[in-house]
C-alpha cells in the first residue's frame, strides 16, 4: 500500500520523463525520438512530446536527418550545449585552475597558474582577469554565464556567501566571498572543494549510487554520497575524515590536535622526499627507490585504516580522488592487499576504487551545481 505522502503523481511522472529525456541527451552527441524511445523505454509519442517541451524551453534542438537502411529516415536532436555555461575556479595556496562547462558538463575552456593565495585586492584582481580569459576562449557572453563558483578548501556557510573554517589555506575563519567576487561581473559563490569534486564523479558516473569520496590532496576531504548527492551534514562539514585521530599523541596537525590522518595521508607526506613534487616521488617509487618504497609502505599502512573506518561506518564504496587518485591505479592490488588484513567481513576487496573523473575535477563540481540549478529551475 502507498502511504500518503508516497503517492506518486501524475505531474511528478511527466516531470521525471522530461528530466530523464533531458539527461540522456545531456550525455549523448546525437539522439532521434526512437533512439530515445528505446534506451528510456517510454513511448514514441512521450518522447516527442519531451522533445518538444525540452526545444520550448531552449535546451535541445532539432538537427540533421539520420538515413536509416531499410527504413523511414528520422529527425536526430542535440544538446544546445554551449548557451548556458557556468565558471568553476579552483583556489589553492599555490594555484588557481578555472574552467568553463557547458551544459554537458564539458570543459570548453580552462587554465591553470600558479600564484600563491594572498588574501588581497590584488589576487581578487587576478582572479577576475582569470575569469575573463577563460570565457573570451570559451566564445561566450557575459549573460551566458550563469556564474562562477570559487572552489576553495575551506569550511563554508550554507549559502555559500562565506567561509568560517580556514585551516588549509591558513586564514582567518572567516572570509566573504564579495571580497573575491569584486572584479567579476557574474553570481558567485563559495562551493568546498571536496564537495564539488564529488559532485563531478557521481555526476560523470550517470548513475545516482552511494559512495564515499575521499579527496586525497595536500589536505584530505570526505563526502558521503547518498542518492547521487553529497550528504552535507548539519555544519556543511560531513566526512570530515582528515581530523579522525590514526595515532594518539601523534604528528601535529594543522586543526591543532594531534595525530590526525591529515598529518599521515595527504599528499604532502609523500612528495615532502621530493621538494612537494608528487609526480616526482611516483618517479622514484616506479624505479623502486629504496626511501620512496618504504615511506609508500607506511603511507599505505595508515591509509587502510582511515579506508577501514568508512567502510565499517557506512558499508558503502570508497572512491579515492585527488592528487593521489591520479597516480595510484598501479598499487590498487597493493592496497587491496593491506585492506584485506583490516577489514573483519571479508577476504576481497572489492570496494575501493579509483576516481573516474580526474580532470580539475573540484572546479567542474562547482560549475556542474550552477548548471544544475538551472536546469532544475526551468523543468
Ligand atoms: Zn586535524
Amino acid at each position: 500500500m502507498i502511504e500518503q505522502g508516497e503517492q506518486i503523481t501524475r505531474n511528478d511522472i511527466k516531470q521525471n520523463n522530461l528530466i530523464r529525456v533531458l539527461n540522456l541527451m545531456r550525455s549523448s552527441e546525437t539522439l532521434s525520438a526512437q533512439e530515445l524511445s528505446a534506451q528510456l523505454e517510454l513511448s514514441l509519442p512521450t518522447i516527442t512530446k519531451n522533445l518538444n517541451e525540452l526545444i520550448k524551453l531552449g535546451l535541445i534542438s532539432p538537427c540533421e536527418i539520420k538515413k536509416n537502411t531499410g527504413g523511414r529516415n528520422s529527425r536526430l536532436y542535440k544538446m544546445l550545449s554551449n548557451v548556458h555555461v557556468a565558471v568553476g575556479i579552483n583556489i589553492t595556496r599555490h594555484h588557481i585552475s578555472a574552467v568553463v562547462i557547458n551544459i554537458k558538463g564539458e570543459i570548453i575552456a580552462r587554465t591553470r597558474i600558479r600564484q600563491v593565495f594572498r588574501r588581497v585586492e590584488e589576487y581578487y584582481r587576478i582572479i577576475g582577469n582569470i575569469v575573463e580569459t577563460v570565457i573570451r576562449e570559451a566564445d561566450v557572453t557575459d549573460e551566458q554565464v550563469l556564474g562562477v563558483a570559487l572552489v576553495i578548501p575551506a569550511l563554508i556557510s550554507r549559502d555559500g556567501q562565506s567561509t568560517y573554517y580556514n585551516g588549509v589555506l591558513n586564514e582567518t575563519p572567516v572570509m566573504e566571498c564579495r571580497e573575491f567576487s569584486q572584479y567579476l561581473p557574474y553570481p558567485t559563490r563559495f562551493c568546498h572543494d571536496g564537495k564539488a569534486a564529488s559532485y563531478a564523479e557521481s555526476w560523470f558516473s550517470h548513475e545516482p549510487e552511494d559512495f564515499f569520496y575521499l579527496m586525497i590532496s595536500d589536505s584530505i576531504i570526505g563526502t558521503p554520497i547518498l542518492s547521487g548527492r553529497p550528504y552535507v551534514g548539519i555544519n556543511q562539514r560531513s566526512g570530515e575524515i582528515g581530523h579522525i585521530r590514526l595515532v594518539k599523541n601523534g604528528r601535529r596537525c594543522y586543526c591543532g590536535k594531534k595525530g590526525c590522518m591529515e598529518a599521515y595521508c595527504s599528499t604532502k607526506e609523500l612528495s615532502s622526499i621530493t621538494d612537494g613534487n608528487l609526480a616526482a616521488f611516483f618517479a622514484l617509487l616506479q624505479k623502486n627507490d629504496e626511501q620512496a618504497a618504504a615511506l609508500w609502505d607506511e603511507y599505505l599502512h595508515n591509509l587502510v585504516i582511515a579506508i577501514n573506518d568508512v567502510r565499517m561506518l557506512f558499508d558503502c564504496n570508497i572512491v579515492i580522488g585527488g592528487y593521489l587518485g591520479e597516480y595510484m591505479d598501479p598499487y590498487l592490488d597493493q592496497l587491496y592487499a593491506m585492506a584485506v588484513d583490516e577489514d573483519p567481513f571479508t577476504d576481497i576487496i572489492d570496494y575501493i576504487s579509483v576516481c573516474k573523473y580526474k580532470t580539475e575535477a573540484s572546479a567542474t563540481g562547482g560549475a556542474l551545481m550552477y548548471l544544475d540549478e538551472y536546469v532544475q529551475s526551468i523543468i
